[in-house]
């Protein structure tokens, strides 16, 4: 193996550097409105579907927007231990729509690995979110979720580690859309 250097930088947004330079906001991690000026607009186009989020004490709310991506169980070491329970419900998100809207403001973050991020309140412990440094995407807890609808599992991370006494039923993957 040949060494090639640094490894390229995560494209868009890139969370670590925002946490090593601190608090200062960056552009990118704005939410982002689109509007299409070149063609018929529509509620999609206007209005994409926002969900809401929060802690369980209320310091820490967040929206992201856009449909839930890939919700899976997690049950690896990490995620039981953090999480307290057999397994996490994660469910994903452009992470250029989330936004942190509570008193609190920011989460607080636990880097459970060195590239992976978690979000939790700092006041009552809640488990909010996590960001994998080469992903476009937030993962959130999906029981944070206000409007829980449309995030049944559809995949188990390390089931084979989970209790053997964890028996679920997956959900079936969504099938993809016919083109209009
Ligand atoms: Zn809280
Ligand atoms: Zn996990």
């Amino acid at each position: 193996m040949t060494g090639t250097g640094e490894p390229p930088l995560p494209q868009g947004f890139d969370f670590f550097e925002h946490r090593r330079r601190g608090p200062a906001r960056v552009e990118g991690w704005l939410p982002t409105v689109h509007f299409n000026l070149g063609g018929p607009v529509t509620l999609a186009d206007a209005q994409p579907a926002v969900r809401t989020g929060q802690c369980q004490c209320g310091a820490i709310r967040y929206q992201a927007a856009g449909e839930p991506d890939d919700p899976h169980l997690c049950s690896c070491e990490h995620c039981t231990r953090i999480g307290g329970g057999p397994a996490m419900l994660w469910v994903g998100f452009r992470g250029e729509t989330l936004t942190w809207t509570g008193p609190g403001g920011e989460p607080a973050w636990y880097a459970s690995w060195p590239t992976l991020l978690r979000a939790f309140c700092p006041r009552c412990g809640t488990q909010l979110a996590s960001v994998a440094e080469d992903s476009p995407m937030v993962m959130v807890t999906a029981f944070s979720l206000t409007d829980q609808s449309g995030v049944a599992p559809v995949g188990h991370s390390y089931r084979a580690d989970a209790a053997p006494w964890m028996t679920i039923t997956l959900a079936p993957e969504p099938q993809p859309q016919q083109p209009r």
